[in-house]
């Protein structure tokens, strides 16, 4: 949405929205508390001393005490003060907009805060992230993994807040325990100290363990990406099907393929397929996308979402080599094939957690490129 079409505030020239509807939800949920201090807030010296993440948190923190400041949230408050406090035991205390008042011996912004850390979750549709936010029962009941079973999604409806509903990724045996991802288990290397000072634990998942055996992986230098693309490729393709099939080995990866388990190449890979496919340069992008897909399938479990998102991509970028002309007959019918096999497994896994809250999210990139293959007319599917 172009920001020419949202409402300002009145009050503070601070706050947007799309629309009258969704102002007024949201200054009586808490906006009307704070409104009239914020101008005031953000000129004060000690806001204007944070650091940009502690204002953003200082800021989401405020709307926070100002909802539960509420006696009719009073059970609310008393559910997220009884989750557990994460490890740093004295968090800095932030700025507020918004001084509690009623139930101010119930909640104290400080023990708030250190709830928030270690227990907020990533509200995102189709990857896409766009809130953060507590869910006091799923951080009770659902524990990390790297190689979870299961997977988040987030329903939206009009009128009510964000639903968190966790879906199988696939079969559970009874008496397995589910288990969701705290964080993006492709961050390989970092996730082991966001993990200690975020969460205050160390992971000890069948990933973490067969990682921690392979040794230390060594950062690879930019210019043996293409090498280890190609390397991590032939060693998907004689070998471990997936994530799980690859942690069940007793041996680690060989040694020069290893250097591929590196988030630092991970994240250069997935640059690279997606400024070709954005350059229209096919067959680089085809191919790094085919690494990329190679290590995602060893890295996530089966059916994991990041897997099924790339594979639409990949086929989305199949199909516009096509149609980029350029090719012969032969390239063609081969890439219609790839673009067939890619769609179809990508349709197979998004459907495992079906529609999220966007509306004209990939589910419809998908059935509009099942529609041009079925019919074969030449347009360029949107990238
Ligand atoms: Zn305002
Ligand atoms: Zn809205
Ligand atoms: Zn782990």
């Amino acid at each position: 949405m172009s920001s020419s079409r949202l409402r300002k505030c009145t009050g503070c020239g601070e706050y947007w929205y799309c629309g009258a509807a969704c102002q007024k939800k949201q200054w009586e949920a808490h906006h009307r508390r704070v409104c009239k201090r914020i101008a005031r807030y953000n000129a004060s010296v000690a806001v204007q001393a944070l650091a940009e993440h502690d204002r953003l948190d200082a800021l989401l923190l405020s709307h926070v005490v100002a909802q539960l400041d509420d006696e009719t949230s009073a059970s609310e408050a008393e559910r997220i003060m009884a989750l557990l406090p994460g490890p740093i035991e004295n968090p800095p205390s932030l700025p507020l907009v918004y001084t509690p008042s009623s139930t101010a011996a119930r909640i104290s912004p400080v023990a708030l805060y250190a709830r928030f850390g270690n227990n907020n979750f990533v509200l995102h549709s189709h990857l896409t992230t766009f809130a953060h936010g507590v869910f006091p029962q799923a951080s009770r009941y659902f524990n990390h993994s790297c190689m979870p079973n299961a997977a988040a999604k987030y329903a939206l409806r009009t009128g009510e807040r964000p639903r968190m509903e966790v879906v199988a990724l696939r079969d559970v045996a009874e008496g397995e325990e589910i288990c969701l991802p705290y964080l993006d288990p492709a961050l390989l290397q970092s996730k082991k100290e966001i993990f200690k000072y975020s969460y205050g634990f160390e992971c000890r998942c069948p990933s973490c363990l067969f990682f921690d055996k392979a040794g230390k992986v060594t950062e690879p230098r930019s210019e043996e990406d293409n090498e280890l693309a190609k390397k991590v490729l032939r060693f998907y393709e004689s070998g471990p099907c997936d994530g799980l099939a690859l942690v069940k080995l007793n041996h680690p990866p060989p040694a020069d393929v290893l250097p591929a388990f590196h988030e630092s190449f991970i994240m250069r890979l997935s640059q690279t397929f997606r400024d070709a496919s954005h350059d229209g340069l096919y067959a680089k992008a085809l191919d790094s996308g085919a690494s990329l897909l190679a290590l995602y399938r060893l890295i996530y479990p089966p059916n994991y979402p990041q897997i099924g998102m790339h594979l639409l991509e990949l086929a989305k970028t199949s199909w516009n080599s096509i149609v980029a002309g350029e090719v012969d007959r032969e390239t063609e019918e081969r890439r219609k094939t790839l673009c067939r096999g890619y769609l179809d497994e990508a349709t197979r896994i998004l459907g495992i957690l079906g529609p999220e809250g966007d509306k004209d999210g990939p589910l419809v990139e998908m059935s509009t490129l099942h529609q041009i293959l079925r019919t074969d007319n030449s347009s360029i599917v949107g990238r």
